[in-house]
């Protein structure tokens, strides 16, 4: 991700964020308003407690003052708790908020834009980042603005009480907010590099978390914990240095602005002493200097969280500008009941990731409706990105691909993706009920529905064994479940689907023939009526194919039946023998 330099017109991003819930900050601030000024308020009531309040030396008199002192107080402490739960709401609103849009526009951005970035960092910057932002807005910001509004109240008053004084403390100020200014830019540069590493964290544990099998496969949990480790280590000396920064920056603030207290208060004490003050009004004054300087100690604290959230709000801000590359068109055509006719026209493609090689060089192909395709080739031909191409997941740089005679890109996503049904190489199970996981078919599907599906599927009588049947939950990745289960699950989700086209990635790991058998009868019913870009590695399907495509290095080299191909020798027939040649099983193979 593209890092710039951190400014607070960063936080704009949260503007729109903001708005929805202006009234809870409203609230917020008129609470945060009463509690600050009955703060303000106490040293006032203090000091007539004091000097009228002993001098009355009536009972009566002295009774009245510490009730009006009690008020005050009474008065704070509601307010303050108001204020504490307005504005803590209104930060978990906000983040909420803000979390939902960051995660649909992650899920909306093209496969490009995912391919650049890692998972891990992006899941950091939709925790961490808004977790910092819920800090300032949640706490943060209501301690920057009541610190404010003390400062403020309390230099007036401390300007009324005393100007003499005063103005000493004033001639003291810039020695006060120089170096905060000068320590607080250097926390902000560290802050900024302390979030970045803690993002990188993420995204290797993110990286080697997905791939847990491999990397117990070659025992290299030792070496996965080590590249863990020294992204941790590093994680940790950027926080070591933020807080080393900021630890100097509120010792500073602390010693310069307790010795002008001092200082103060010694020439006060004098003044007493000389009888050009009372004693009331020494300690009131003491009272907002002691506030004016907790809110300047607590203002500088918050400045680096303020500063931690700019760099938060900027990045999940660059997030939400980034566009999709894929996106719905301005005015989708609608397509009709459709047949599922499937056009390339010259179509030229290289990936985002990969520019300037193509991945599919002029490919031309038009399918019928219902026509069973199969695509064969070496490992690189291009056969998955024809797939990819028809799923929309990128578009190409020249050519054109038609659905029905209708350009992909004027179609919507939605009602592009609603016509095919993916089976992947590889099925994807979700943590959830079997229900659950082919229902993701089509979310709408009855439960009498969905067990047709896994009847077609031949998935009925192994899910009907499982413990709870349909209602059995399958742990993460389908850990439970054997290859050939997940794939007809996979199968079960495609037929629901009702999709006109099946685009099917079949699998390339021998299954036991009990389990061969099984897949191809549903294959055999998910093809039924259906439009099939099948990547074929097994004899069945080739044999049962309307068409084979033979492919090669993003080009069409051949095409036309097994018995033909085979006859015509060349690339076909060459892979065909060494795939045939594998293992008896294999002969299923190809
Ligand atoms: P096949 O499915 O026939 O094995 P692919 O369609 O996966 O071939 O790949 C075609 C070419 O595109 C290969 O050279 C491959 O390295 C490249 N390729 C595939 N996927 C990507 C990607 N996501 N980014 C960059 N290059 C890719």
């Amino acid at each position: 991700m593209k890092t710039s330099a951190t400014r607070p017109a960063a936080l704009a991003t949260l503007l729109p964020f903001l708005k929805p819930h202006r009234r809870l900050l409203v609230l917020a601030v008129s609470a945060l308003v009463i509690a600050a000024a009955a703060t303000l308020a106490l040293p006032l009531a203090f000091r007539l407690v004091i000097d009228a309040g002993f001098a009355a030396a009536s009972t009566a008199s002295i009774d009245r003052y510490f009730l009006g002192l009690f008020a005050v107080a009474l008065i704070l402490a509601v307010a303050t708790a108001l204020r504490f739960y307005w504005v803590t709401l209104f930060g978990e609103r906000v983040v909420a908020d803000l979390r939902q849009a960051v995660y649909r526009h992650l899920l909306g951005l093209d496969l490009g834009f995912h391919e650049t970035n890692r998972t891990g960092e992006l899941l950091s910057r939709l925790t961490t980042d808004t977790e910092l932002i819920q800090t300032v807005l949640g706490s943060s910001a209501s301690v920057a603005l009541r610190s404010a509004l003390m400062l403020l109240g309390a230099s007036v008053l401390l300007v009324i009480t005393s100007p003499r004084l005063a103005a000493l403390i004033a001639l003291v100020i810039p020695f006060v907010v120089a170096p905060i200014v000068l320590f607080g830019r250097r926390v902000r540069r560290l802050s900024r590099q302390s979030q970045d590493r803690i993002a990188d964290t993420s995204a290797v544990a993110g990286e080697t978390l997905a791939a847990l099998r491999t990397v117990q496969a070659h025992a290299r949990e030792a070496y996965e914990a080590e590249r863990f480790g020294a992204a941790v280590l590093a994680a940790l000396a950027a926080a070591v240095r933020r807080t080393r920064m900021r630890a100097l920056l509120t010792a500073t603030v602390i010693l310069l602005v307790f010795g002008a207290i001092a200082l103060v208060l010694w020439l006060g004490a004098r003044a007493v002493i000389a009888g050009g003050m009372s004693g009331g009004e020494l300690g009131q004054f003491v009272l907002y200097a002691v506030i004016a300087a907790g809110s300047i100690g607590s203002l500088s604290e918050v400045w680096g969280d303020v500063q931690r959230a700019t760099g938060a709000a900027e990045r999940l801000g660059e997030l939400l500008a980034t566009d999709s590359r894929i996106r719905d068109p301005e005015q989708p055509v609608r397509l009709g009941p459709g047949s599922g006719r499937i056009e390339f026209d010259r179509v030229s493609f290289s990936y985002p990731s990969r520019p300037g090689v193509n991945a599919l060089t002029d490919f031309d192909l038009h399918i019928r409706p219902g026509e069973h395709i199969a695509l064969v080739g070496p490992s690189g031909a291009g056969k998955t990105t024809v797939l990819q191409l028809l799923l929309r997941f990128y578009d190409p740089q020249q050519g054109s691909i038609r659905l029905d005679g209708v350009d992909l890109r004027q179609l919507a996503l939605s009602d592009l993706r609603s016509r095919l049904a993916l089976v992947p190489q590889q099925p994807v199970i979700f943590a959830g009920t079997v229900y659950d996981n082919i229902r993701y078919g089509r979310l709408d599907a009855s439960p009498a529905e969905i067990r047709a599906a896994a009847r077609a599927a031949e998935a009925h009588e192994f899910i009907a064994a499982l413990p709870d049947g349909y209602d059995t939950h399958l742990g993460e990745r389908g850990a439970r479940l054997s290859g050939g289960q997940q794939q007809r699950i996979a199968i079960a989700r495609a037929l629901l689907s009702r999709a006109p086209v099946l685009l099917l990635d079949e699998a390339t790991s021998a299954l036991d023939s009990h389990s061969e058998h099984l897949i191809q009868q549903a294959l055999q019913r998910l093809m039924e009526n259906r439009t099939t870009v099948v990547i074929a590695h097994r004899l069945a399907t080739v044999l049962r194919a309307d068409r084979i495509i033979v492919m090669d290095r993003g080009h069409i080299v051949a095409e036309g039946s097994h018995a033909a191909l085979l006859a015509q020798g060349g690339l076909y027939a060459e892979l065909a023998r060494l795939k045939f040649a594998d293992t008896g099983a294999g002969a299923a193979r190809l």
